[in-house]
Order: structure tokens, then C-alpha cells, then sequence
């Protein structure tokens, strides 16, 4: 029997616990990483037909899938 001091034996278990969580945590925020996330300046209201639609490209202005017209961002005042 391999006999070991219990304050190594101690130490050992906390070792390998903070081990498991940090891989955890970065397994974890890998994820998070790979998640898409969509911003609000790809989200484009239309000012005529009131359609909402995703433009990644532009960023002043872009045009409508629906109607074709041109809509101006609009800037949200609010803190998001
Ligand atoms: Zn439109």
C-alpha cells in the first residue's frame, strides 16, 4: 500500500479541484467566445416599410431588402 502524508494527500485535492474548475471556466468561455453575437449597428430599421433587417457591410447607410429605399442609422441614445 502506498502510504502518503495527509497534508500532501490534502494539498493534492485541492490541486486537482481548482484544476478541474479553470479547465471548466476555459472551456467555458471558449464557448462564449465562438457564440455569434449580433450587434445593434447590424440591425437596420426601415423608416418606410418598417422592416427590420441585418446589414453587416454598411454603417451609415444602407438599403432596404424590401422596398429598396435608403435608411440612415439611427443612433440608440439608450445604454445597452
Ligand atoms: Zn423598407
Amino acid at each position: 500500500m502506498i502510504s502518503i502524508d495527509f497534508s500532501l494527500a490534502i494539498s493534492l485535492y485541492i490541486l486537482i479541484f481548482l484544476n478541474t474548475i479553470l479547465i471548466i471556466w476555459l472551456v467555458n468561455k471558449k464557448q462564449k467566445d465562438k457564440d455569434l453575437t449580433l450587434e445593434d449597428k447590424f440591425i437596420w430599421f426601415c423608416s418606410v416599410c418598417t422592416y427590420t433587417y441585418i446589414n453587416t457591410k454598411e454603417d451609415m447607410i444602407s438599403v432596404c431588402p424590401r422596398c429598396g429605399s435608403y435608411n440612415k442609422k439611427i443612433v440608440d441614445i439608450s445604454p445597452s
